[in-house]
């Protein structure tokens, strides 16, 4: 027999939205299942700010010699310069590598804590994730040794934050837990702090003695401006934390294949950045020995070239602003078609998703009578309205929600 015959079968991931998706024949059907941007005309979109700076790239004629461990400098300078400020004090005392994109900056941040955080061999290493939370932080978490805790963050009955529960959440835990957070436009909800209330939660958090492993996948496409989406980092840096961040250039470059990421760690000292930079580079070398070059390359151009990143800024604007406006025409379009429900979490959500409040069987109605696909837990994927299509989209959620 095979070595394999015992595997069970595994249960289908998020792609199966896309299958059913695609097995449609009918030509008006709509997919708000992706997590990726399209322009309004329901395309990807590569940003012409992308495009630019990779055709300067290519000019250059650069070999593909291998990246050092943790990247190309160029470009981990540039990010960390973008989240935690340029004029930052974090910045003299940072280590930081690039990584796999988000997801990849997760996963080394997870086996740091795993090695490295302390506490005492008979207390497991946990750490705190929100309910709900994007669906691969469970797995990256559980899969590099810790062990998943949550909090509570959403509220079902106000389709808001869980403000209270998550504040009694922070006071419960064990003095020194790690807390996950999403620094903004939080997936899959939508639903962020305010400012006022980030103020709070950080002193929730510093008088608890908890530490912050910030996961930010949006910046600048949640408002349309990065430094006002890394508010909550910069906040918690500026309070005395030492949080560890894991970054994402798939979102605010459309750089999803190219896979570039920033995982870091601030740190007391310059001193102490050079041995958490050392251990950083023996977690990381066993796993994928270094990081691919030709995304970091676009990244880095784009964050070094002044002139080329204030048209980024403009064009993750744009894309923001589309969704925005998007939230906006759905809403009223629900409104002005008689909806009695009260929509308006639809426009105080933010980033790429919204958190409806449709039931499973409604999104299953959705689905089977209106070929509209997300997923069963009522999510919608904003950028995958259009302009043409909202107003069937209204129509369609009016039908299934009375
Ligand atoms: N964190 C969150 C909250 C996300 O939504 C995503 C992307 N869906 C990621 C991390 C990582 O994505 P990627 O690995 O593509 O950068």
């Amino acid at each position: 027999a095979s070595s394999w015959a015992n595997v069970p079968q595994g249960p289908p991931a998020i792609l199966g939205i896309t299958e059913a998706f695609k097995a449609d024949t009918f030509d008006k059907k709509i997919n708000l299942g992706v997590g990726a941007y399209r322009d309004d005309a329901g395309k990807p979109y590569v940003l012409p700010s992308v495009r630019e700076a990779e055709d300067k790239v290519i000019a250059q004629r650069l070999n593909k010699e291998y990246a050092g461990i943790t990247g190309l400098p160029e470009f981990t300078k540039g990010a960390a310069e973008l989240a935690y400020g340029a004029d930052s004090p974090a910045l003299g005392r940072l280590a930081i590598t690039q990584s796999i994109s988000g997801t990849g900056a997760l996963r080394i941040g997870a086996a740091f804590i795993e090695r490295f955080y302390p506490g005492g061999a008979d207390r497991p290493k946990e750490i705190y994730i929100p309910t709900p939370s994007w669906a691969n932080h469970g797995a990256v978490f559980t899969d590099a040794g810790l062990s998943v805790k949550k909090y509570r963050y959403y509220d079902p009955a106000t389709i808001g934050l869980d403000y209270e529960g998550l504040l009694a959440d922070v006071r419960a835990a064990p003095a020194g837990s790690v807390f996950m957070l999403h620094a903004c436009a939080h997936n899959p909800t939508g639903v962020d702090p305010t400012q006022e209330q980030w103020v709070e939660i950080e002193a929730a958090i510093r008088e608890a003695g908890h530490f912050v492993f910030f996961d930010m996948a949006y910046q600048g496409f949640a408002s349309g401006d990065a430094a006002k989406d890394a508010f909550a980092l910069r906040y918690f840096v500026e309070k005395g934390h030492q949080p560890v961040l894991a970054q994402s250039f798939a979102k605010n470059m459309g750089l999803y294949g190219e896979r570039v990421g920033a995982f870091s760690v601030v740190c007391a000292d310059a001193a102490e950045a050079k041995r958490v930079d050392s251990q950083i580079k023996i977690l990381v070398r066993p796993m994928y020995s270094n990081p691919p070059v030709h995304g970091a390359r676009i990244a880095g151009t784009i964050l070094s070239d002044a002139a080329l990143k204030k048209q980024w800024l403009g064009e993750v604007k744009d894309m923001a602003d589309r969704i925005i406006a998007m939230r906006k025409l759905l809403r009223e379009n629900l409104e002005s078609l008689g909806s009695k429900h009260d929509w308006s979490h639809i426009t105080s959500q933010i980033g790429m998703f919204a958190y409806t409040g449709l039931k499973p069987e409604q999104m299953d109605a959705l689905a089977k009578e209106h070929s509209v696909y997300a997923t069963k837990d009522g999510r919608i994927s904003v950028a995958g309205i259009t302009s043409a299509n909202v107003g069937r989209l209204a129509e369609s959620i009016f039908k299934v929600t009375g």
